[in-house]
């Protein structure tokens, strides 16, 4: 199945949830807000106008689902053979897939600060602008383990979208604890595995492993 290139924002519409797909830009423009706020001015409380059909129970677990998939930027396939990866793992399945999710390349660039979309983190390392433990890894999907080195490339850090974004991050967003960072490098270390609290996935992980039980 194909990458879907469309607007971030129809996937926060599709599932009803603002997903902040597009970094600092959902902050101060979202359509999503716009929307509430109509429908807080509205009797009812539609959105859009319509009132949402309430969703089956298969409805809600699919949601789950997408919201994860939506946030990691994963296809289809991919992602559920993360989660299948996850179930042959010792410890709790649910636990296990956010732990992968978490600590994917283009993920912990995201949560240093080096991109503030996904989007944006996996174009990161795509072109090569990311190291792993000094060697460029161009592979988005690439999965952390404890002790590696993440850090961007030094003729990257001065150009000014970067440091834009890297200021805006440190504006927005709380670095986990599970990641020492070195701002005179420009590198972080993954210390430990993330908890799932630390995780940058607010959705329901049981509803997820049920998705994909039936
Ligand atoms: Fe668009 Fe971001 Fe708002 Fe989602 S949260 S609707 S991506 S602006």
């Amino acid at each position: 199945m194909s990458r879907y290139t469309g607007p971030s924002c129809k996937k926060c519409r599709k599932v009803s949830s603002k997903l902040f797909l597009k970094g600092v830009k959902c902050y101060s423009n979202c359509v999503m807000d716009k929307l509430a706020a109509a429908a807080a001015g509205r009797r009812g409380g539609k959105i859009g106008g319509v009132r949402k059909a309430k969703l089956s129970e298969y409805g809600v677990r699919l949601q789950e689902k997408q919201k994860a998939r939506f946030i990691s930027g994963m296809g289809e396939v991919p992602f559920a053979n993360l989660f299948h990866k996850a179930t042959k793992a010792t410890g709790q399945t649910g636990e296990q897939f956010f732990k992968y999710l978490e600590t994917r390349l283009d993920n912990i660039v995201k949560r240093v600060g080096f991109a503030s979309s996904m989007r944006t983190a996996r174009q990161l390392v795509l072109h090569g602008h990311i190291k792993v433990n000094d060697k460029a890894v161009n592979i988005p999907s690439y999965q952390l383990k404890i002790g590696d080195k993440v850090s961007l490339d030094s003729r990257l850090a001065e150009n000014v979208g970067v440091k834009q974004g890297l200021e805006d991050s440190v504006k927005r967003i709380t670095r986990p604890s599970f990641l020492e960072f070195d701002a005179s490098k420009n590198t972080a270390t993954l210390l430990r595995w993330p908890d799932r609290s630390e995780s940058s996935y607010p959705v329901n992980d049981q509803l997820i492993v049920e998705h994909y039980s039936k």
